[in-house]
C-alpha cells in the first residue's frame, strides 16, 4: 500500500488541533500552580481577619456593658454619705477604687490628708494631676472615623477600587453626604454604621489612601503610634527594610490615633465615658460620670474583673486552623494554651485592633501548625498535577483516536475511489473483447470453425468473468447493507468442488494451466449455501489464475477428518510477503507487487470468500506453498447429521 498524500495534512492538524492546546493548556494550569500557596493563605487570611473583626466587635460590646453597667449602679450622691455611696459602688465587682472631682476640678474624693486605704492612694498618687486638670493624657481615636472626609477624598482618586469596595448605591450616599452642603444631611446622620464601616474597609485595603490620611493626621498635630504585633502584611510600613518576600516582618501604624487633652477637655465631651490610661506600662481604665451638680463620680475599674469580662465573650481558643485570643497592652496573651508556651506571641498571622478605648489591645489568630499552608498548598498542587497529567493524556489520546479514525476514514474513501475505477476497467475489459468477438462472428471475418468455436469460448469465459465480478459487488454491497441472505442444506463438498474446477478446467487448461483435483473420498456434507460455496472457491481459483505468473499450475486438494473438511486451493505463483499476508483479506486490499499492479482487481475478491467460509462457520487462511506460491485453506465443519 502507498502511504497515504494526507498523512503531512493530519500530522499539522494534529499538532493545531491536539498538542499546541495540550501544552497550552496544561502550561496555563502548571502556571497557576505557583500562585496556589499564596491563594490559599490568602484564603484563610481573610477568614481568620472576619472572625477577629467579630471577635472585636464582640469586645466592644462588651465594653458598652461594661460602661452601662457602671452609669447605672453609679451613685448619685445626694444626701448619703460619701464614704457608704463609694463602699456600696465597690462592692461590684468591676469597681477597684471611686472617685470624686468637684465642678472646678478640686479633688473631692479620695481626699489627700490622712488616707490609708491603699486603693485610694494608688488613685490618687496615678491620677490627681490629671484631675485637677494640670496633666494631660493621649486621648484615642479611631483614625478611619475622625477622617472620613479624607478618606473619601483619597479614595476618589481611585475610583476604580472605590467601586469595588462600596455598592454604587452606598458609594452615591456617602458621596451625597459630604459633597452636597446645602444637603442637611451627612453621611453619618444617613446610616453612620454603614458609611463608617465602609470607610474603614477603604482605608484599611488601600495603602495610598491610608499613607496620605496618616500624613494628614499627623500635619494635624495627632501622634502615631505603632502597633505591637508584627504583621507579614506587603502592604504594612516595612520599618527593617524589605529583604526577601516571605522574610518580610513589619510594624503597622495603630489605626488609633492620639491626642493629649486633659480630664476637663475630655469630660465636656460626653455626659459618661471610659478613659484608658497607659501607666508603667499598665492599662488602666477610668470610669467616669457627670452628676446633676456638675460634679464628677467615677471609678479605677478593677483590672482583673474586667478582663475575665472580655474573656467571657472570647469564641473558643482553639480551632483546627487557629488559636485564637486577644493580647493585651504589652502584646501579652490574655489567655493562652498551656502547651503553647514556647510561641512567640507578637508575630501573628493575623490580628485586628479592638477599641479607641483599649488602645494597643489586639484580636489575634495564630496558625496552630504554621506548615499547614504549604502542607495544603502542596496537597492542592499534587492534585493539580495530576488533573493536567490527566487533561493532557485525554486530550492526546482522544486527538489521536479522533485523527486515526480521520485517517482511517479517509483512506477507505481512498480506497473505495479506487475500487470504483477498479471495477470500471474490470468491467469494460471483458465487455470489450466480447464485443469484438461478437463483431467478429457476426460478420462472419473468421471463416475456420475451430477459430469461431475458440472465439465463442473466449466470450463465455469473459461473460464468466464479469459475472464473477459483479457478483462479488453486489455480494459485498449486500453485506454492507445486511441483506445478505444464505439458504442453507445439506451439500457435497466432493461435487460442488469438482464441478466448479471441471467448469473452469476448460479455460484454464486453454490458457496453459495445470489443473489437479485430487480428493481422499468422494462424498463429504456440509451444511452450506451451495452458491455461495462456489462463489468463495471461484475467487480462490481466479486469484490462483491472477498471481500465478509463469508456473502455471493450480492444484485443489480436498481432505477430511471426523470433524471437518479442508479445501486447499494452491499455486506456485508469486506468493504473498509476511507483511501483505495479514491484510489481504481486508475489503479493496491490495498487495502492492509488481503483478498485483498489471493485474486488474477490486481487493474485494478474498474479503468474501473469507466473509462466506465465515458464515458458514468455518474459516480461510493463508499460508505460503513449500518451494513457492500460495496455499488457501479453507476449512468446513461436516454436516452432523441429527
Ligand atoms: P483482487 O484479486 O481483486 O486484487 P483479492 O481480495 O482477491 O482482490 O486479493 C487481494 C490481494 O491478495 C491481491 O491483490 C493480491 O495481491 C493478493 N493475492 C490474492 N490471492 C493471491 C495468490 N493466489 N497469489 C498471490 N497473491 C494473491
Amino acid at each position: 500500500m502507498k502511504k497515504s498524500k494526507l498523512t503531512p495534512y493530519l500530522g499539522a492538524l494534529f499538532l493545531i488541533a491536539v498538542i499546541i492546546p495540550a501544552i497550552i493548556l496544561s502550561g496555563i494550569a502548571i502556571r497557576s500552580l505557583s500562585r496556589e500557596e499564596a491563594y490559599i493563605e490568602r484564603r484563610i487570611k481573610n477568614t481568620l481577619l472576619a472572625e477577629a473583626t467579630h471577635t472585636a466587635s464582640l469586645i466592644q460590646a462588651e465594653l458598652k456593658n461594661v460602661q452601662q453597667e457602671l452609669n447605672t449602679t453609679a451613685p448619685s450622691i445626694g444626701d448619703t454619705s460619701l464614704n457608704q455611696a463609694f463602699q456600696q459602688w465597690q462592692e461590684r465587682s468591676l469597681v477597684d477604687a471611686p472617685f470624686l472631682v468637684a465642678s472646678d476640678g478640686r479633688m473631692l474624693y479620695p481626699e489627700d490628708k490622712g488616707q490609708r486605704d491603699e486603693k485610694a492612694k494608688l488613685t490618687l498618687s496615678l491620677n490627681k494631676k490629671f484631675f485637677t486638670n494640670e496633666a494631660r493624657v493621649p486621648v484615642y481615636e479611631n483614625i478611619a472615623e475622625v477622617y472620613q472626609e479624607e478618606i473619601l477624598k483619597e479614595a476618589e482618586k481611585l475610583p476604580s477600587k472605590l467601586d469595588e469596595d462600596m455598592s454604587s448605591e452606598a458609594l452615591g450616599r456617602v458621596r451625597g453626604g459630604y459633597s452636597r452642603e446645602a444637603d442637611t444631611l451627612s453621611v453619618k446622620q444617613q446610616s453612620p454604621n454603614v458609611a463608617g464601616q465602609m470607610l474603614q474597609g477603604v482605608f484599611d485595603r488601600h495603602e495610598p489612601v491610608r499613607k496620605k490620611v496618616y500624613e494628614q493626621a499627623k500635619k494635624g498635630g495627632k501622634q502615631i503610634g505603632y502597633r505591637k504585633v508584627n504583621l507579614p502584611d506587603e502592604n504594612a510600613i516595612n520599618l527593617q527594610g524589605r529583604e526577601g518576600k516571605s522574610a518580610v516582618v513589619s510594624k503597622q501604624e495603630s489605626i488609633f490615633i492620639s491626642e493629649l487633652k486633659n480630664f476637663r477637655q475630655i469630660i465636656a465631651q460626653a455626659d459618661s465615658g471610659i478613659i484608658p490610661r497607659i501607666i508603667e506600662d499598665k492599662l488602666r481604665l477610668l470610669f467616669w460620670k457627670k452628676l446633676p451638680d456638675g460634679r464628677v463620680v467615677g471609678c479605677v475599674i478593677d483590672q482583673k474583673n474586667f478582663k475575665d469580662r472580655i474573656l467571657g465573650v472570647l469564641p473558643d481558643l482553639y480551632s483546627a486552623v487557629r488559636i485564637l485570643t486577644v493580647l493585651d497592652e504589652n502584646g501579652i496573651p490574655l489567655i493562652r494554651p498551656l502547651e503553647e508556651a514556647a510561641r512567640d506571641w507578637r508575630f501573628p498571622f493575623v490580628a485586628r485592633e479592638i477599641s479607641a478605648m483599649l488602645p494597643h489591645w489586639e484580636v489575634a489568630a495564630y496558625l496552630t501548625d504554621p506548615g499547614m499552608i504549604s502542607s495544603k498548598a502542596g496537597t492542592a498542587i499534587r492534585i493539580i498535577w495530576v488533573l493536567v497529567f490527566i487533561l493532557f493524556i485525554s486530550i492526546v489520546s482522544g486527538g489521536t483516536l479522533v485523527l486515526k479514525s480521520l485517517h482511517s476514514e479517509m483512506a477507505l474513501a481512498k480506497k473505495k475511489s479506487t475500487f470504483v475505477a477498479n471495477v470500471s476497467h474490470e468491467l469494460k475489459t471483458p465487455l470489450t473483447s466480447i464485443r469484438m468477438f461478437a463483431e467478429m462472428l457476426k460478420e462472419r471475418r473468421q471463416p475456420d470453425a475451430d477459430k469461431q468455436q475458440k472465439y465463442l469460448g473466449l466470450m463465455v469465459s469473459e461473460t464468466e468473468r464479469l459475472t464473477r465480478l459483479i457478483n462479488n459487488v453486489l455480494d459485498f454491497s449486500r453485506r454492507e447493507q445486511g441483506k445478505k441472505q444464505y439458504s442453507m442444506e445439506e451439500v457435497n463438498v466432493i461435487q460442488v468442488c469438482r464441478e466448479l474446477v471441471e467448469g473452469q478446467r476448460p479455460r484454464l487448461e486453454n490458457n496453459g494451466f495445470v489443473v489437479n483435483f485430487s480428493t481422499d473420498i468422494n462424498e463429504v456434507s456440509v451444511e452450506a449455501d451451495g452458491e455461495a460455496l462456489k462463489q468463495a472457491l471461484l475467487n480462490l481459483l481466479s486469484n490462483a489464475e491472477k498471481y500465478s505468473g509463469d508456473k502455471k499450475c493450480i492444484d485443489v486438494d480436498i481432505h477430511h477428518d471426523n470433524t471437518q473438511v479442508s479445501i486447499e486451493v494452491k499455486d506456485k505463483g508469486t506468493g504473498i510477503s509476511a507483511g501483505d499476508a495479514k491484510k489481504i483479506f481486508k475489503e479493496f486490499y491490495r498487495a502492492d507487487d509488481t503483478l498485483t499492479s498489471r493485474t486488474k482487481g477490486t481487493g474485494l475478491g478474498l474479503t468474501i470468500a473469507q466473509q462466506i467460509i465465515k458464515d458458514h462457520g468455518g474459516d480461510l487462511n493463508y499460508s505460503p506453498r513449500e518451494g513457492g506460491g500460495s496455499v488457501f485453506r479453507i476449512a468446513l465443519p461436516r454436516y452432523a447429521r441429527s
